[in-house]
């Protein structure tokens, strides 16, 4: 029926903007199940041509439908006619004010976010939500699988990051499901996965400076196959020799030749610490 509404609007996918619709029924239930969205405020980024957007309408209390595309509006608006608890916004959801629609839309209230995310912008989408605290309480979010993978992944693991740490500082990430490209209209090339991030009401990790952590976080996985100390020193810009920086990290105890990929997030907060005081004694 989706495709022939399409054929009826002449609209042509746009491979830029990641438009895989998710066509599979089971799958949209089973998303909108495992976010937990009934009777809560419900943000979608993206809403295609309304796919799961229709499903969330259903059980959801407000649902706020971001879009990019124009061609995609008219077809939203017949598809979600029936429900008046649907606010559509024809935007860029990295360009809108989020806090303001949100405000409008869910009226101050906390809200989920669930969506079938454009691949090509889903790490700035995810930062900007947890960066901003934006009255956010969970993200149920499709995704690459190997985004996926990124995103739980552990110290040492192939995977693991800056989007790893990120993820964990702010939220419990559990893996709801692996989804097939047969599922998507048109298939995409990999496969992909539905991840929920729970945002926690405090930050796994205490840290001195929140920015100078994530400073720190970006040099060290700057350079994936430096040290540690080469990636502070040329990336860093913290004013510090290599022989100051090599005395910091016996400090804390660390080998000199220690790696990025080896600190996990109670290492990253010891570091920015370290750091921190040694910036405020000079
Ligand atoms: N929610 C629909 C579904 O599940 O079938 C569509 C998902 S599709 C993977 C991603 C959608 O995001 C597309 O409709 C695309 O046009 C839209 N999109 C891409 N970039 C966007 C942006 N910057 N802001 C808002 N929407 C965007």
């Amino acid at each position: 029926a989706i495709e022939a509404l399409l054929r009826r609007h002449g609209f042509h996918f746009s491979k830029s903007l990641g438009q895989n619709f998710l066509i599979d029924d089971e799958m949209l239930e089973e998303i909108v199940r495992a976010s937990g969205a009934s009777g809560r405020n419900v943000l979608e980024i993206g809403a295609g041509a309304g796919c799961l957007t229709n499903v969330l309408a259903r059980s959801a209390k407000r649902v706020l439908a971001i879009e990019i595309d124009k061609n995609l509006i008219p077809v939203l608006e017949t598809v979600l006619q029936p429900y008046k608890n649907v606010t559509l916004v024809q935007g860029d959801v990295l360009k809108v004010n989020l806090e303001q629609l949100a405000q409008e839309c869910f009226g101050g209230e906390p809200f989920d976010v669930v969506a079938n995310l454009p691949y090509y912008i889903t790490t700035p989408i995810i930062m900007d939500l947890l960066e901003n605290e934006r009255h956010v309480d969970s993200i149920t979010v499709m995704v690459q699988k190997e985004v996926a993978e990124r995103m739980q992944a552990r110290p040492k693991e192939k995977e693991y990051g800056a989007l790893s740490i990120a993820v964990q500082y702010y939220c419990d990430a559990k893996l709801d499901m692996i989804v097939q490209p047969a599922c998507f209209m048109p298939r995409p090339k990999v496969a992909s996965a539905v991840i929920t991030l729970k945002v926690l009401p405090e930050r796994k990790v205490k840290t001195a400076d929140e920015k100078l952590f994530f400073h720190l976080v970006k040099c060290a996985f700057g350079q994936r196959r430096k040290t540690l100390m080469n990636c502070l020193f040329h990336l860093g810009n913290l004013g510090f020799s290599k022989e100051e920086l090599a005395e910091l990290l016996e400090e804390l105890g660390w080998d000199t030749r220690v790696r990025g990929e080896a600190l996990g997030l109670e290492e990253f907060a010891a570091l920015t610490d370290k750091i921190a005081q040694k910036k405020a004694s000079i």
